[in-house]
């Protein structure tokens, strides 16, 4: 089974809902059903602000673009001032979810074990995934880029059976790529994205889980550098964010699938 390319864009704290709106109409009249209906065209998800997701939804109504969040909570309800929960998820009508970006890993205390409860919560809720995965500048300088990957998909898939992988997607970002405009090379990616799916192999003992993860990459996708990126064998789409605020150059990226 051929892996379904997916084009997700990650705004970020960008977007009020007027904003967001706009940008979905953007996309609309720029792509005019044409982006999506190609045989090979890829699952395209934007992530918003919880704010902005609702307004985003209903302007997307209709169209084949999914909507994500960019976080969950593990806990149903309770005393956890600023998180979400899956249930309000839900409810509001989100498909997909974004977990263990690089900036709450660094900026908001998340931890592998963190990554993992919400994983587990998501799948609980019928939400689909985008676990991210990276190592920082100076993890991949001194060597340690497989054995940080290694314990970050460890990490964030564990106890997580092959059923369970149907809901997930793992986005590779290599932190120093990420909004610096230094993307990693076609083969630097390659060579990580093909790490992980032997690791996957190692972890389950059906192949499908495997063949059929896929796995995105992100850091600085650009127009011009997502045609290379996206040809390589173990590259199943990308996580964008910079480029994914303008409609025109998150159209040149989907059109890249090639
Ligand atoms: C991201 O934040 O997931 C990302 C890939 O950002 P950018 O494309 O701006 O590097």
């Amino acid at each position: 089974m051929a892996r379904k390319y997916m084009i997700a864009g990650n705004w970020k704290m960008n977007n009020t809902a007027a904003e967001g709106v706009a940008l979905i109409k953007d996309m609309k009249a720029q792509c005019d059903g044409k982006c999506c209906c190609c045989e090979n065209a890829p699952e395209v998800v934007v992530c918003p602000p919880f704010t902005t997701l609702s307004a985003v939804i209903a302007e997307a109504n209709g169209t084949p673009l999914k909507v994500g969040a960019q976080n969950i909570h593990w806990e149903e309800k309770g005393a956890y001032t600023g998180e979400i929960s899956g249930a309000m998820l839900n409810e509001v009508g989100v498909t997909h979810v974004i977990i263990g970006h690089s900036e709450r890993r660094q900026y908001f205390g998340e931890t592998d074990e963190t990554v993992n409860k919400r994983v587990k919560a998501a799948l609980k809720h019928g939400l689909v995934c985008i676990v991210c995965i990276g190592e920082t500048l100076a993890e991949r300088e001194s060597d340690q880029t497989k054995a940080v990957i290694e314990r970050q998909v460890r990490g964030a898939l564990a106890d997580l059976t092959a059923e369970d992988m149907k809901n997930i997607v793992l986005a590779y970002e290599p932190v120093w790529a990420i909004g610096t405009g230094k993307v990693a090379t076609d083969e630097q990616a390659q060579e990580v994205h093909a790490f992980v799916r032997g690791l996957l192999k190692s972890m389950f003992s059906c192949p499908c889980v495997a063949e059929n993860t896929r796995i995105l990459y992100g850091g600085s996708m650009k127009p011009g550098n997502a045609a290379g990126l996206l040809a390589q064998p173990d590259i199943d789409g990308g996580l964008i964010g910079g480029a994914a605020l303008k409609a025109a150059d998150f159209l040149a990226i989907v059109k890249s699938v090639k």
